[in-house]
């Protein structure tokens, strides 16, 4: 006996004892790994001459015994050789998911389907057999091996008889007990009923033995008073539609299809947020199917995940993710294209430059915009939920096209709006500006601006004085708590909502409530702010020299009320982005925002420095400085650089 890898064991374990409770999906594992076996040898027949394959010829038989309680499932696919039967089924192939598996099965109980999910669907055959048996012989191969096992510690493989090329897996179901009972896997009507359910739209035809009656004819010397006999007898049937769901009319398939498909295709719990169809006809021909999951899968975000929709010429599968049918900000997009117009033969060089699937690429990333911009005005809930899942990455888009995605883009991004606290899009908030008359500059002239601030919580940023004074001056202001969001911001640079015809269109400046020059205070405010700058020079002067180093001017601030300074940042680089840069590997210590202390000069701690400057005593200014700047630190929540020397300050003065 070969002992199964410990990886492979733990997740057995996980399985048998049941962290899944839909135990019925075993069915729909099985079948679709015969599917693919049948493909397989299918695919290689269109490029090996030598295959002498009829499409005709492939099929999938489900089969069951009562007395020795096995549920069987066939297939004349391309079959295992010896040394495949105990690659493949004696381990885990994804072994590293293992841990996110395990960890994540524990967490979230028994709504995980860990088994479709990673690919581990053979294994799935032990939430219901005792025992299985999987007879195989390789196409091309006289030898036949079969592979047993219980489940539990290990497996054997041994020669077997196999009449062609092609699988049996043989499950001997368990008993039943109090709470479970096994029975219905053993009737032609409950199989029946799971392939419907789970396979529907598996490409060969899944056939089964049903049993069936018809009248016996009447005997020639029948008398008057025959009455018709019936006999029952055995016939093979094909359970499954085959019809590919893709190509069936919208119309006539209900949301739970498409669910069930988008489920069973796909290997994902959730139903799909939104289902996307597509038909076009004329110089190309084709449809596509599209989902958007409704979570997002564990890896969206890691360098593994790859996205790409299957692509199918006519009814066969090309390529299973074909990456160049969707850009990079919609990965999540899971779905089907399958065109008659493409050569079965396609190969991956080609696919690249190739015209006509250009074209529909591009079809489809405008379908893909349009239904999610409709989401997001006819269903809002879910719009948001589908944010919360994939805004990041759509966010992304732009930052990584340096802004080129952004009129495809842009709409589609939701902000959390401090003043009508939610999420709102951003012409929703050029419109409500419009309402409130905030969407002129503030002298009138210029650019409008769209506010926003950086920093790690909407609950946080709401009480930052910089925030609270835009608020105060009627201007709504958009919580970015994401840390690419300013990076988009920054890439976006500008947004120009659409207009009706005739309308002119106004062009509207992203700006981070904490950067240098706001814009948004009045002649008289800037007036004051220059006298008072002259009229304490001096003491702006020792203050700067006291942060030398740390920041690069010392100013008035306008923007100011209760708080007695701040920290705002000049040019490009604002203080989140430095925040974020900073986190990342191999951060560049160069990369620096350059830091502006402003003075609230109406506050009475102002006055306290501005006598102490007049009284000559540079001690207390200098004190006074460092606390100033060290808390304007804090409320940004930007570390300290000298925690001890701050803590020092505070002493001093306590006494
Ligand atoms: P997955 O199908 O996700 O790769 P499974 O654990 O279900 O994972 O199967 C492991 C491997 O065993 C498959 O990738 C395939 O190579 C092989 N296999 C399973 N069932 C069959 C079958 N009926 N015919 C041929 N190969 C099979």
């Amino acid at each position: 006996m070969r002992k199964f890898k410990t990886e492979s064991k733990k997740l057995l374990d996980l399985m048998i004892n049941s962290i899944y409770t839909n135990r019925e999906i075993f069915l729909r594992e099985l079948i679709s790994n015969a599917s693919d076996a049948v493909d397989k040898l299918y695919f290689k027949s269109l490029t090996d001459k030598n295959l002498q394959i009829s499409k005709d010829d492939l099929r999938i038989l489900v089969s069951f015994d009562k007395e020795a309680r096995t549920v069987t499932v066939s297939d004349n696919g391309i079959g295992m050789t010896q040394e495949e039967l105990d690659r493949n089924l004696g381990t885990i192939a994804h072994s590293d998911s293992l841990e996110f598996k395990t960890d994540n099965a524990e967490a979230q109980g028994e709504n995980v389907d860990i088994i479709g999910q990673f690919g581990v669907g053979f294994y799935s055959g032990f939430m219901v057999a005792k025992r299985v048996r999987v007879v195989s012989r390789a196409y091309g191969s006289n030898e036949a091996y079969a592979w047993e096992s219980d489940g539990v510690d290990g497996y054997t493989v041994e020669a077997a008889e196999r009449a062609e090329h092609g699988t049996d897996v043989i499950l001997t179901l368990k008993d039943n007990s109090e709470d479970e009972t096994y029975d219905t896997y053993l009737s032609e009507y409950g199989l029946k009923n799971l392939i419907k359910q789970y396979s529907n739209y598996v490409r060969y035809p899944i056939q089964m033995l049903v049993t069936k009656t018809r009248e016996v004819p009447k005997p020639e010397d029948a008398g008057d008073d025959y009455e018709p006999q019936y006999e029952s007898y055995q016939e093979l049937e094909t359970v499954n539609s085959m019809i590919p769901i893709w190509k069936r009319k919208k119309s006539d398939v209900t949301q739970d299809e498409y669910n069930e498909f988008y489920k069973s295709d796909f290997h994902d719990f959730t139903d799909p947020a939104r289902t996307i169809t597509l038909h076009a006809e004329g110089t190309l021909t084709y449809d596509a199917l599209l989902f958007v999951p409704g979570r997002a899968p564990y890896d969206l975000y890691s360098k593994d995940y790859k996205k790409g929709l299957a692509l199918y010429s006519s009814n066969v599968l090309i390529m299973e993710k074909c990456e160049e049918l969707l850009p990079d900000y919609y990965n999540f997009v899971r779905g089907v294209v399958d065109s008659q117009d493409l050569s079965l033969n396609i190969s991956r060089e080609t696919l690249q430059h190739n015209r006509q699937l250009t074209a529909i690429a591009r079809r489809i990333e405008k379908k893909i915009t349009s239904d999610l911009s409709d989401m997001r005005d006819n269903d809002r809930e879910n719009y948001e939920a589908f944010f919360k899942n994939f805004g990041r990455g759509l966010k992304y888009g732009i930052y990584t096209s340096y802004g080129m995605a952004k009129d495809t883009l842009a709409d589609l991004l939701l902000f959390y709006s401090a003043k009508q606290e939610k999420m709102i899009s951003l012409a929703e908030y050029v419109q409500a500006a419009k309402e409130a008359g905030k969407d002129k500059a503030a002298d009138g002239q210029g650019t409008p601006c769209i506010y926003y601030a950086a920093g790690e919580s909407v609950e946080r940023l709401a009480k930052m004085p910089i925030v609270t004074t835009v608020l105060g001056k009627g201007y709504d202001v958009l919580l970015c708590t994401q840390d690419v969001d300013e990076f988009c911001m920054a890439a976006m640079d500008s947004y120009t909502p659409e207009v009706a015809e005739g309308e002119e269109s106004v062009m509207w400046q992203f700006k981070n409530v904490a950067s240098g020059d706001l814009g948004l205070e009045t002649e008289e405010e800037k007036k004051e702010a220059e006298t008072a700058a002259e009229e304490n020079k001096d003491l702006f002067e020792t203050i700067q020299q006291e942060l030398e180093g740390k920041v690069s001017k010392v100013a008035v601030s306008t923007r100011l009320t209760d708080a007695p300074a701040c920290i705002t940042a000049e040019g490009a680089i604002s203080l989140e982005m430095e925040k974020v840069l900073a986190s990342m590997p191999g951060a560049d210590e160069e990369v620096k925002s350059q830091r502006v202390l402003e003075l609230n000069t109406k506050h009475p701690v102002f006055k306290v420095l501005s006598e102490a400057q007049k009284a000559g005593d540079t001690e207390k200014v200098k004190l006074y400085a460092t606390i100033l700047y060290n808390q304007a630190l804090l409320v940004e929540g930007l570390p300290l650089e000298d925690p001890i020397a701050y803590a020092q300050a505070v002493t001093k003065l306590m006494h």
